[in-house]
């Protein structure tokens, strides 16, 4: 049918669990083969958890200091040179996927399939629309490659047990020298990645303070999971933006998701439907956020988070 390549996420030498759900969505496609790369200044231990990925047949490596930070300006003409010769370029709908495959498909000459949650055909893909409440399929091309971001909380991770051989790719394309990596200012955490988590816990306004998320903070690290946020909490100046779950923050799909002092707006909702187990807890009974919850807890959230800690104690 075809052959994909996907773009390896990684960070500090580790592989994103998103590059697995990338490959979950390119085996929807049953292409003739799937391979990764891996564009890295030391690629070597990415690409090797990069080969354990089930249904992969290779993994190229691009080696250059160049890509020793994700520049989407500078990776882009390398996954493009590399693109020739695949009928589909994957990467995911993150915060990296959703900077540099536009690029990439720019450089192709292409429209990006953005989100793709289902596969309808090789050049048919279902994707969200209207902030989630709509699905739309849309259709690319068949005569030219298709460039598209895969919406990670729409698929599985795939299995681990493969054996993909490992190959350094030969890359011809001309690095921009406009863009160059100046530094990094991102907010520091030893709890885990919001995006990737299994359990989260997210506050919204009615936690009523930066200090007062303090709770949330205990309460989540009590559970090992992530701190997440309403767009309220944060526009509040609660916590810092990059914890913001929902349309205009992050799209997640956690286990369990549990929601303290969030009333339930769509916008938040759009960014939760995944998740696998919703637990609410509001002090208004009538809050929206009841209609979507598995569990819901009516009281006042100072009261009963310290009590469900000494329970978990
Ligand atoms: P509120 O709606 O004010 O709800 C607070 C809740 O806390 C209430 O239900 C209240 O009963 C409860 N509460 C208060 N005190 C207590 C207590 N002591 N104990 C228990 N419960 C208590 N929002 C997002 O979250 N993410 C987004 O990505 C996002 N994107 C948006 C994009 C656009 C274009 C627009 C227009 C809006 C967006 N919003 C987003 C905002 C969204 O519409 C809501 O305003 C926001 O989600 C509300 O946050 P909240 O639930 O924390 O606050």
């Amino acid at each position: 049918m075809g052959k994909v390549l996907i773009v390896a996420e990684h960070l500090d030498g580790k592989l994103n669990a998103s590059t697995a759900k990338c490959v979950s969505a390119a085996q929807a496609l049953k292409p003739d083969s799937i391979d990764i790369v891996v564009l890295a200044a030391d690629p070597a231990g990415v690409a090797a958890e990069a080969a354990q990925i089930a249904g992969v047949a290779n993994v190229l490596t691009v080696a250059n200091a160049a890509n020793a930070n994700a520049i989407a300006q500078v990776l882009a003409p390398q996954v493009a040179a590399l693109a020739k010769g695949y009928t589909h370029v994957f990467g995911p709908s993150t915060t990296f996927g959703k900077d540099l495959m536009p690029c990439v498909a720019a450089l192709l000459g292409v429209a990006q399939v953005s989100d793709v949650m289902a596969v309808e055909g090789t050049h048919a893909f279902k994707r969200p629309i209207y902030a989630g409440n709509a699905i739309i399929t849309v259709e690319a091309p068949a005569d030219h490659a298709v460039v598209a971001t895969v919406r990670t909380a729409s698929w599985p991770e795939a299995a681990r047990g493969g054996s993909a051989a490992v190959e350094a790719a030969d890359v011809d394309a001309a690095l921009p020298s406009h863009t160059r990596y100046i530094g990094l200012a991102a907010g520091k955490s030893d709890r885990p990645d919001l995006q990737s988590a299994r359990r989260v816990v997210s506050g919204g306004r009615g936690v009523g303070s930066k200090e007062n998320f303090e709770i949330i903070y205990k309460f989540a690290d009590k559970l090992g999971a992530a701190v997440g946020a309403s767009r309220a909490a944060v526009d509040a100046g609660y916590v810092p933006n990059e914890l913001q779950v929902g349309q205009t923050g992050k799209i997640i799909a956690p286990e369990l998701y549990i929601a303290v002092g969030i009333s339930g707006a769509i916008q938040h909702l759009t960014g939760i439907k995944d998740a696998g187990t919703i637990v609410a807890i509001n002090k208004d009974g009538d809050a929206p956020i009841f209609e979507i919850a598995d569990v819901g807890l009516v009281g006042d959230l100072f009261q009963l988070l310290p009590e469900l800690e000494q329970a978990l104690s």
